[in-house]
């Protein structure tokens, strides 16, 4: 064999072998890619203007134990915007209701979980986390899509807002009814900058705090029903007989409706 034809087909050989590896890190790197684009729209909003104040990547502790991970939030004079990015491309075709949005790329049909499902979900989780305090203050779901994808479907939204990075500031003018005051969104940031994850260390510790947290609530409320107290409000609990055997009820009921099974 001549030396030319070795050295090019070892040249050819390393050329595929490079172009896999592109091909392997293509999704992560558009990924990132467009994570920061949308990250750069929301830092330009931030500049713009006082009023508004963003953060990203949040672990919001749920009942259950596990963590609902947001990717930004925006808290405007007005309200919270709870913003999930999604890098698509191809064809988005999808609405409201349906549990499965479809995307179409090279003539391949993919079927992918609703996003506006799972933004509802996060909303859900930071709702309970944020409590009665914040009860009053407006969240709005808004899913963020990169210009690469293609949205088919028009359809108007009526619980979220399905949108590119550039429609981002429209949407957050959209809202000026409502107004938080000062003090509300000083109390409101405070709480959101305890579940910032900066890096995975603290991801953890978000979690084992968590977890510890409802440890010991749990502790709390077994001491206050061996006490014969409701652990809700404090009032004196009742032994009932129900369909399956006896149970310890809130003697305020129907005011307040704890209830727990004797074992
Ligand atoms: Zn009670």
């Amino acid at each position: 064999m001549n030396t030319n034809l070795f050295y090019t087909f070892l040249l050819l050989f390393l050329f595929a072998l490079l172009a896999r590896w592109f091909k392997s890190k293509e999704a992560e790197w558009l990924g990132s890619l467009g994570e920061y684009k949308v990250r750069k729209e929301i830092n330009k909003i931030e500049e713009s203007s006082e009023k508004y104040k963003s953060f990203h990547d949040l672990y919001i502790p749920k009942q259950d134990g596990s963590t609902s991970q947001i990717d930004h939030i925006i808290l405007s004079d007005h309200g919270l915007y709870v913003i999930e990015t999604k890098n698509y491309s191809g064809w988005i075709f999808g609405d409201e209701t349906s549990k499965y949005w479809t995307q179409v790329i090279y003539k391949r049909k993919e079927k992918f979980l609703n996003p506006i499902f799972q933004n509802k979900g996060h909303i859900k989780a930071l709702r309970n986390w944020l409590g009665e305090e914040f009860a009053h203050i407006p969240i709005h779901s808004v899913v963020v899509l990169l210009p690469r994808a293609k949205f088919k479907s028009e359809i108007h939204f009526s619980n979220a807002y399905v949108i590119y990075p550039k429609q981002l500031k429209q949407v957050l003018e959209q809202h000026r009814t409502s107004e938080i005051d000062g003090e509300t969104k000083q109390q409101l940031i405070r709480k959101l900058e305890t579940v910032i994850a900066k890096n995975k260390q603290q991801q953890k510790e978000i979690k084992k705090r968590h977890v510890q947290t409802i440890q010991t609530n749990r502790k709390q409320e077994d001491r206050y029903i061996q006490q014969n107290r409701c652990p809700k409000c404090g009032s004196a609990l009742v032994i009932k007989n129900g369909k399956y055997g006896k149970f310890k009820c809130c003697s305020t009921y129907p005011k307040c409706r704890f209830t727990q099974k004797i074992r």
